[in-house]
């Protein structure tokens, strides 16, 4: 079997370790001259449960997540050869409360601990564990004291624990990429621009690589393309029926100066808010969406985005998230974005169904469950929806084209 895997994202990357794992021949195209190297790495790295979507009470997309979720680990261990526990996570995020929040702090309590329930009976499924981590405990309310010392309480109305974590995108991509790289049954094409798929007797994939076009027939191609996925469907004759967006979104990541103490991770909810992601080391990432939301297009194909934006952008971003989140987050109060080090400012793409923002209470964005992998004959189009979700996919893509896919 002889699998093109279009697209060499985290997506792409984990189809084509399920596919070379059940002994298909893949090769995977990528406009870029390396693999990981787009929203795969751009991204803050949170393995959801579902805590994030309480503007989704029909709990749908909590569930979609927590299955991606539960199979994460277990595939990163299975192809990596790894202990889960050696998979770089931070520390768990607390989800906190906004005080514009468009939940208000009860029912947000009552959405967390609807989410506990699922998650502790999706947890008992064969061969489910995030990254090897007991969930026995309820989310618990933190104290008005707990909450006054890590930020300020006028702005964070109420903190929850959660135990969600967030694995490091740029280990992971490290990690994906030699794991591929040392594939025999893998082969990359790099800096090649897939432009279309012919419905041919076998499919055909049309690109562009250094020495001009080619053309390469397959028993099966798969989308992996993320942004680029609506317009190479869309050569096939399917092009999406519905309106869908595409949003550039950067975060910044950095290390405090020496002897400061690191912030919690913690989820700011609901709505256009973001989040702090402390690993252990003393990497942090922050987003905060107003200042870090930076485009929106409703094109088939967005705009050439850079991942990593020039100035003044890229101080403006820094800047502005940094001065947002430290009038109430209290371990960053004081300090001078100047000071910081190891900074990195990254954004890619955000690829969802819907016709508005977030700001927009009854936003298509805030139900993230319409995703996944859709089949015309030997075509097969993976819309991952998130990071979290990209080794549950591959994994049910595998099944899919060998067979022994349950629907
Ligand atoms: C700032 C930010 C924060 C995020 N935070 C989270 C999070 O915390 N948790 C979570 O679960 N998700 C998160 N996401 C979403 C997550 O990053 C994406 O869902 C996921 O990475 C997308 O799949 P991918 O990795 O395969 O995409 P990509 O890495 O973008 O891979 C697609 C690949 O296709 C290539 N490509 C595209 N078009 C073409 C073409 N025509 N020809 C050849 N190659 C092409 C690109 O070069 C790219 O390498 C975040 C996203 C962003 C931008």
């Amino acid at each position: 079997m002889r699998v093109a895997v279009l697209g060499g994202g985290m997506q792409g990357c984990c189809c084509a370790l399920a596919l070379a794992a059940r002994g298909a021949r893949v090769t995977i195209y990528d406009r870029n001259d390396r693999l990981l190297s787009r929203a795969a790495i751009a991204n803050e790295g949170k393995i959801h449960l579902g805590y994030m979507y309480a503007n989704d009470p029909s709990l749908s997309t909590a569930r979609t997540m927590m299955r991606g979720a539960l199979s994460f680990g277990p595939f990163l261990a299975r192809h990596l050869e790894i202990g889960i526990g050696s998979i770089a996570v931070s520390e768990p995020a607390s989800y906190v409360v906004h005080r514009e929040s468009q939940r208000d702090a009860a029912a947000v309590e009552t959405y967390l601990e609807s989410v506990h329930r699922l998650i502790l009976e999706a947890a008992c499924h064969k061969g489910a564990s995030y990254f090897g981590r007991d969930f026995s405990r309820p989310p618990r309310r933190w104290s008005e004291a707990e909450r006054a010392a890590a930020f300020d309480p006028a702005i964070a109305v109420a903190a929850f624990d959660s135990g969600e974590v967030a694995v490091n995108p740029v280990w992971l991509a490290d990690a994906l990429r030699e794991r591929v790289r040392s594939d025999p049954a893998i082969e990359t094409r790099l800096e090649h621009e897939v432009a279309a798929v012919e419905d041919s007797q076998d499919p055909v994939v049309n690109a562009k690589g250094p020495s001009g076009e080619t053309r390469a027939a397959y028993d099966c191609v798969v989308n992996a393309l993320w942004e680029g996925r609506l317009a190479v469907d869309a050569t096939l004759g399917l092009g999406p029926k519905r309106p869908w967006l595409h949003r550039l979104k950067y975060g910044v990541s950095f290390r405090l100066p020496k002897g400061v103490a690191n912030p919690p991770s913690a989820t700011f909810v609901s709505g256009p808010f973001g989040e702090v992601v402390t690993y252990p080391d003393g990497l942090i990432y922050l987003t905060w969406y107003p200042v870090c939301l930076a485009e929106i297009s409703s094109d088939v194909t967005p705009p050439a985005w850079p991942t990593y934006p020039g100035e003044p952008q890229r101080t403006r971003l820094l800047t502005g998230t940094f001065q947002s989140m430290s009038t109430f987050v209290s371990a960053l109060h004081g300090i001078d974005a100047a000071d910081l080090t190891d900074v990195t400012v990254r954004g890619g793409a955000i690829v969802a169904w819907g016709a508005t923002d977030i700001y927009d209470t009854s936003s298509e964005l805030h139900r993230r469950y319409e995703i996944g992998v859709t089949t015309h004959g030997r075509y097969h189009s993976v819309d991952p929806g998130k990071l979290t979700m990209a080794p549950y996919f591959a994994q049910r893509l595998a099944d899919r084209i060998f067979g022994d896919d349950e629907g």
